[in-house]
Formats: structure tokens, C-alpha cells, sequence
């Protein structure tokens, strides 16, 4: 056990409901004093968003209560699974920041002990060999207030159970003609005791075991057992598996002895709004290309948030932030926005770019010169430093910046107005110039050289700020902007129409041909997270290289306007 100063220091810390029932087993010297969690995807998708508030809690109560989590891979099901998800599993849990050191397990690695538990049930007749089908199963299941009908095969000896259940691991029956059914009790008020599914017959090979095993075990006979062999102490998980617990109970109690065993308690899962939890819908979103992959900056995977730009400290803020209860709900999206702006606005270089340029022609400005302004790299950050930035007699700024004919509060540029260039000068508007079609081309300004920042006419006041590059210098750069997966709130709870329908035709937007500033270019390569000012959160994607510049937009500033006002 721990100490008891480390232990008041945890109980001083306010706790969630299941620290509390750690705690309070601790303070009962269960097991020892020992704490031992695990989390246990199974490898047959990528871990999702919901995935790391189970990772927070499970990790988190080990290191809270100085404890060990183990990652046990729940491999029973060789038919969806596969090493490509085992790898990317082991990343996103490291990159999200927890390590399990040398405790890296698979349900798989006990098939030998379950197959033996299942043998010793067998003889002691609480487990026979069912030859019905799943169908006929599930229609003796009868209803919560209807008690289930005995299977024909309830009756069967234990040695005629143990030569079928020994020949169905054999090979020698098909895939669906039999199962190891549990013996319990076919009127039990709780349906999961009606007689249960131990095992079932597959033939596809395991990606660890191979061809050795035919028959595998189900979820509520391997799980418990796991957890039995593995010595964990708290089996977290989320509330749908309440209804199992019993049954976990039952299972355990086969294996434990006073001086230990493991129990299971349950908290909310996590459901996002626009977005779909479900591994079947984002494997479909993957399989059938209507993403690019599982890591595609909209999927709300964690390899996706990843590659958006996401940090795993937003991530683990805004889990600490929804917290965990005994109740489903439905957490909003803008929570988790919020802590990604959060962070990024703490941790994120601050640079130029402009998504849809508009050349200005300085006109008073000498040709052929150039000077270097010096931007701050963050102002949130007092060791972040500066970096210089050409300014010369052409420069681009956003086309949305300039209004021929502008409305009352427009404070950015229009004919015969004045903006200051963020960290350069002030600049007016004297000539708009089009082409024959009448859409503007340029506009032709001139500067007042009296006013960058340091010499006299700084301090002149004009009502907007622009960002701007340097025509001669910028870097052409792809965006991608990215809006919500789907387009409506609860894509889950929409029954009546595929959710594939409900996909957002907008959710990601292609810009090609953006103006950064060559500082940004020159940071790209190393996966610097940026935000490009007035526009949003910006980070390097995969895809980017040195020739071919790509950026993702992680998401927008929320009050661009009123910011940049007060900054300037
Ligand atoms: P399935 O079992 O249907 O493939 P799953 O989402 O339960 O999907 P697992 O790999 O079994 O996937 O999940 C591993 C752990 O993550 C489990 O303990 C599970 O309870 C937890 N988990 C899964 N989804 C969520 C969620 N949305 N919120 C919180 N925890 C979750
Ligand atoms: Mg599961």
C-alpha cells in the first residue's frame, strides 16, 4: 500500500465516484492494498475519442493511487481483428501520454487456461454443448418477465459434453452448429444468467494463436477470467456492461479465493455530438472511402485528432472537464473545441498567412526594397521569442479585408481608408484596379514610412489590423479546412435514415494557392503546431513536404475580430 502522507494527499484531491470506491477499498486492505487496472480494446478498429476517457480512467486511477494499468488486448475474435490495429493502438495510447511499461497482455495468451476452466465446468456439469442455432437459442431466451425454455440439450453427461466440446476445438463441426452454453438458470430475472455462450466454433486463424484454437471464448466468459489471471484489482468500464456484472461475479467466483479478486465498476461512456462512437460505422466510413482513412482529420479517432492537430493535452483537459457519472449523455463538441483553443493558444507559433489573397501595390514605397519586421512567436509564451518577416512593395492580404463599398463599422481597408499592417505600417487605400470583367486585381496603396512600430508615428491610431505577407517571399501552401462529420447533432439516434445519409457533403474544403510567410514554411517540416493570425489553428498534415506545402486547419479562432483589435 501506499504511504499514508501520499495517501492523504490523494484524498485532499477531490475524487470521481469510482476513485472513491478505489479508495475506499484501499482503506479496506483489499487485495493486498494493491491496485491494478487495465484497459482492454479490442485490435479491431482505431481507438476513438471515447476511447481515451476510458484510458484517462484507467491509467489515471493507477498513478492516482500509485497502481499499475495493464493494456490487454481482448483478442477473441479473430475474425475483425489484425496487428495493424494492435500497432496503432500501442501509439495512440504513448502519444496521449501513458506507458504500461512491460505489461502488455492479450486475452489470447489465456486461451489455454480458459479452455481448462471450461473443461472443469463442464465435468462438473454447469456447461454443455448446445447443437441448436443462434436463432433457436435466442428464441428459448424468453423476456425479462417471461422465464427461457430449457435447450433439448440441457440434459446431456459431462463426458458426452467434454468429447463434443474436445472435437468442436478440433475442427470437426462447422462454424454456427454448436456452442458451450454455461448451465445456470434459464428463469434467472437477469437474461444474461439464461444459460449464457461460453464458446463458439471459428475457423478463421488468429493473428497471434494461429489455427490452434477452433473454438473461442465469449466476451463475459474471458473477460472476468482475465482480469482473474492478469491479478487486477478494478475492472473499469462503461455502464452497458452493469447487466453483465452479475455474471462477471459468477464466472470469478469459480477462480477467486478470499485474498483476492478483481470487481468490475462502471461510468458513463462518451458520446460527442455531430459525430458517430460506433467502430462498425467508422470502420464502414473507412472500408467504403468515404473518409480517408482512419486517421482523416474529421474521423473522431485519436490518430485523426492527431493529424488535425490536436494535442493530447486538449484531449486529456476536456475529459477532466466532462467528468465521469453513473448517466449516459451526450457531451458537445464545442467542450473539447474549447480545450483544443485552449492549449493551442498557449503552445501554438504565431505566424502570417492569407487564404485568399489580394495583391497591394505600395506605390510610394522604393522598388526593389526590402526590410524585416519582427514578430512576436507568442505572445502567451515569454520564452517563445520572435522571428523577422520581409516587408516590401508588394504584399497580399485576404480578399475579405477590402470592401468596395463598405458598410458603417467596417474597420478593415476601403477606398480612401487607412489599416495598419500588423507589426509594419499604415497603409491607404488610393486606387482600386480591375479587369475588364470588373473584379478587382489590386489595389494600389500608399504607406506612411513614419509609422512602424519604434519610430515616432507608431503610435498613430487607425480602427483595424491586417495580416499581410510579402508578395516576393510568401510560399504557396494547400489548406484544408475541415467542419463536422456529420450534420446532425445525434447522428446515433437518427433510426429512421442510414447515417451515412447524414454525412456533411462540406466537411472538408480544399484551398489551394495560400500565402505564408517563409518562417512558417521554414517550420512545417518539423510539425509545428502554428496559428496563422486572425485565421485559426494551423498544423502541418502528413502529407506535406517541402515542395508541396499542406496545412490543416485544427479549428478557427473563435473571436478573430475582436482579438486582433486588442493586440495590435
Ligand atoms: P466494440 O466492443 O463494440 O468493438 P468498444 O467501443 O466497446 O467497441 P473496445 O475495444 O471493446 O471497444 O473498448 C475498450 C474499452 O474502451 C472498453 O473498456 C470500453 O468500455 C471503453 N470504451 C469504448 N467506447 C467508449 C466510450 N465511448 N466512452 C468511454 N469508454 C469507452
Ligand atoms: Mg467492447
Amino acid at each position: 500500500m501506499a504511504d499514508n502522507t501520499a495517501q492523504e494527499d490523494t484524498k485532499a484531491r477531490s475524487m470521481n465516484f469510482v476513485e472513491e470506491e478505489v479508495w475506499n477499498d484501499l482503506q479496506a486492505g483489499r487485495n493486498g492494498g494493491r491496485i491494478n487496472t487495465r484497459f482492454p480494446p479490442e485490435p479491431n478498429g482505431y481507438l476513438h475519442i471515447g476511447h481515451a476517457k476510458a484510458i484517462c480512467m484507467d491509467f489515471g486511477i493507477a498513478e492516482r493511487f500509485g497502481g499499475t494499468c495493464n493494456l490487454r488486448f481482448d483478442d477473441t475474435n479473430p475474425v475483425k481483428e489484425d496487428v495493424e490495429y494492435v500497432d496503432s493502438i500501442r501509439d495512440d495510447i504513448h502519444w496521449l501520454g501513458f506507458d504500461w511499461g512491460d505489461r502488455e497482455y492479450y486475452a489470447s495468451d489465456y486461451f489455454p487456461q480458459l479452455f481448462d476452466l471450461a473443461v472443469r465446468l463442464i465435468k462438473e456439469g454447469k456447461a454443455y454443448v448446445d447443437d441448436q442455432t443462434s436463432e433457436q437459442i435466442a428464441a428459448q431466451k424468453g423476456t425479462p418477465t417471461q422465464p427461457g425454455t430449457d435447450s433439448p440439450y440441457r440434459s446431456r453427461t459431462p463426458e458426452e459434453n467434454l468429447d463434443l466440446f474436445q472435437r468442436m476445438n478440433a475442427g470437426e463441426f462447422e462454424e454456427g452448429s454448436r456452442v458451450l452454453r454455461a448451465k445456470i438458470d434459464m428463469s434467472s430475472p437477469n437474461m444474461h444468467f439464461r444459460d449464457p455462450i461460453m464458446y463458439r466454433i471459428i475457423k478463421t486463424p488468429h493473428h497471434r494463436t494461429g489455427t490452434t484454437w477452433k473454438v473461442y471464448p465469449m466476451y463475459d466468459f474471458a473477460h472476468g477470467q482475465s482480469d482473474y489471471f492478469e491479478g487486477v484489482t478494478h475492472s473499469i468500464c462503461t455502464l452497458e456492461f452493469v447487466v453483465h456484472r452479475p455474471l462477471y461475479d459468477y464466472f470469478v467466483d469459480e477462480l477467486a479465493d478470499s485474498s483476492y479478486r478483481p470487481r468490475q465498476i462502471e461510468f458513463n461512456r462518451l458520446n460527442l455530438t455531430y459525430t458517430v462512437m460506433s467502430k462498425r460505422k467508422l470502420l464502414q466510413l473507412v472500408k467504403e472511402g468515404l473518409v480517408a482513412g482512419w486517421d482523416d482529420p474529421r474521423m473522431p479517432t485519436i490518430s485523426g485528432m492527431r493529424r488535425r492537430g490536436y494535442t493530447p493535452r486538449s484531449i486529456r483537459n476536456f475529459i477532466d472537464t466532462i467528468g465521469y457519472t453513473k448517466y449516459e449523455a451526450l457531451n458537445s463538441v464545442s467542450l473539447l473545441e474549447h480545450a483544443v483553443r485552449d492549449d493551442l493558444n498557449r503552445v501554438a507559433t504565431r505566424g502570417m498567412a492569407v487564404l485568399n489573397p489580394l495583391k497591394v501595390v505600395i506605390t510610394n514605397y522604393p522598388e526593389g526594397q526590402v526590410e524585416e519586421v519582427e514578430m512576436e512567436n507568442n505572445p502567451e509564451d515569454s520564452n517563445a521569442g520572435t522571428h523577422k518577416m520581409p516587408f516590401s512593395r508588394e504584399i497580399y492580404i485576404e480578399r475579405d479585408d477590402f470592401m468596395e463599398n463598405p458598410p458603417k463599422k467596417f474597420f478593415r481597408l476601403a477606398p480612401g481608408g487607412e489599416v495598419r499592417l500588423k507589426s509594419a505600417y499604415i497603409i491607404r487605400c488610393e486606387n482600386v484596379v480591375k479587369d475588364q470583367q470588373g473584379n478587382i486585381t489590386e489595389l494600389h496603396c500608399t504607406y506612411d514610412p513614419e509609422t512602424r512600430s519604434g519610430l515616432p508615428g507608431a503610435s498613430r491610431k487607425v480602427k483595424g489590423t491586417l495580416h499581410w505577407v510579402s508578395a516576393g517571399h510568401a510560399v504557396d501552401a494547400q489548406v484544408r479546412l475541415y467542419d463536422r462529420l456529420f450534420n446532425v447533432e445525434n447522428p446515433a439516434a437518427e433510426t429512421e435514415r442510414d447515417f451515412r445519409e447524414l454525412l456533411n457533403p462540406d466537411s472538408l474544403k480544399v484551398v489551394e494557392h495560400v500565402k505564408v510567410e517563409p518562417f512558417i514554411a521554414s517550420q512545417a517540416a518539423q510539425g509545428t503546431k502554428f496559428q496563422f493570425q486572425r485565421i485559426g489553428y494551423f498544423t502541418p498534415d502528413a502529407d506535406s513536404t517541402e515542395e508541396n506545402l499542406v496545412f490543416n486547419r485544427t479549428i478557427a479562432l473563435k473571436d478573430t475580430w475582436e482579438k486582433v483589435q486588442k493586440n495590435s
